[in-house]
């Protein structure tokens, strides 16, 4: 079982928050697929005898690009993988491109999921997040997908400054009253040098506040799961059965192929565990798609056991400590995680570990602890 991740580097402009690569020369477009090709084949021995069930097109706006455009690369990718015939084929697109037409298009070159990027149905959020669409388009972009699609994500964002807990659950209520059987929710991040980042070091915009976002957060648990979604990642939420195949098999260390400029991979091959990533440059793609490499690494014992505790605290399912003592020769010891346990942060059920709403409001900062050598030692 393997996946492939689709790298669309287009989009018409940049969203102020946003620090993904892209390039807005869509003139470009014939080329990078001229590429691609050229990658997807010239890498197919990597996933050598592994069935694809997830092709997901991520970007960038992939929605820059027509269906016969989809056509072409999912053709190609039946020619030269063994894909299963129940794949889950994934799309995301932007309000502002998506229309039925389009949608009756995708749908009929094979796309089965759309993961919509409206970030918030209120004007004035999208505004400030400097997004093309607006919140009517929001809604109707939804509607649209849900009349084509029976497999519809919607992106929101929480956190913006001025942003309430009540406009939060207004977003949530809204959100919910669509029924999309998927949604994932974001805190707004300032990523360094982008464009929010510069107008909140010159005070013209307002840092987000971190304890807000956690109390929205934990707000959006809470709505959601009330609301029959089950939260099964750290952002996502589904409807049961309809949890994103392609990032449940991200966090669950199972191979796939990213293609396009800055696309990352993991395979496994005779020689260990791998992961690299394609240089962040359609300059250098196009001259080269496969000799761009930004990085390759070689994964040790010990980054095998990290990636396997932090991908599996980002799930609700967490992690079983009883089976990393089988696959891993580490010393883990339980009666280690009793102060976390003790402050709401994991609980404890026989072997397995769990974060709880409060845990997930702090994720990435409880992976860290897990890992400090006070609680996991090598043997
Ligand atoms: S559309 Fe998405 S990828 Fe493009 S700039 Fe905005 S946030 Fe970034």
């Amino acid at each position: 079982m393997a996946g492939l991740y689709i790298h669309i580097p287009f989009c018409r402009r940049r969203c102020n928050y946003c620090d993904f690569y892209f390039v807005t020369n869509s003139a470009l477009i014939d080329q990078f697929l001229a590429a691609l090709s050229h990658e997807l084949t010239s890498r197919a021995y990597l996933l050598t005898n592994e069935l694809i069930e997830t092709i997901y097109f991520g970007g960038g706006t992939p929605s820059m690009l027509s269906a016969a455009q989809f056509d072409f690369i999912l053709t190609l990718a039946s020619k030269t993988f063994r894909v299963s015939p129940t794949a889950e084929l994934t799309l995301e697109a932007n309000p502002e491109d998506v229309t039925a037409t389009y949608l009756a298009d995708l749908a009929r070159v094979g796309i089965n999921r759309i993961s919509l990027g409206v970030q918030s149905f209120n004007d004035a959020k999208l505004k400030l997040l400097t997004r093309e669409h607006n919140g009517a388009q929001s809604r109707k972009t939804v509607e649209l997908a849900k009349h084509r699609f029976n497999n519809v994500s919607v992106d929101l964002i929480f956190g913006t400054d001025g942003e309430t807990l009540d406009d939060w659950t207004t977003e949530l209520q809204t959100a919910v009253a669509l029924q999309p059987e998927h949604l994932s929710t974001y805190s707004l991040t300032v990523e360094p040098r982008t464009l929010l980042d510069k107008l909140i070091r010159r005070g013209k915009r307002q840092p987000p506040m971190e304890s807000l976002q956690a109390e929205m957060f934990l707000v959006a648990m809470e709505f959601l799961r009330h609301n029959a979604y089950e939260h099964y990642e750290v952002s996502s939420f589904g409807k049961p059965n309809f949890h994103s195949r392609h990032n449940s098999a991200y966090w669950n260390r199972t191979p796939y192929l990213g293609v396009g400029p800055s696309a990352h991979s993991f395979v496994k091959t005779t020689d260990g565990e791998i992961r690299f990533a394609n240089t962040p440059s359609l300059k250098d793609y196009l001259a080269a798609p496969t000799d761009s490499i930004q990085f390759k690494e070689r994964l040790s014992e010990e980054d095998i056991f990290n990636e396997s505790v932090l991908l599996g605290l980002r799930q609700a399912k967490g992690i079983d400590v009883d089976d990393l003592r089988k696959k891993f020769n580490f010393a883990v010891s339980l009666s280690q995680l009793t102060a976390l346990v003790e402050q709401g942060l994991l609980t404890k059920e026989s072997s397995w570990v769990r974060l709880t709403d409060k845990g997930f409001t702090l994720a990435d900062e409880i992976a860290a602890e897990l890992l400090a050598a006070s609680h996991f030692t090598f043997a």
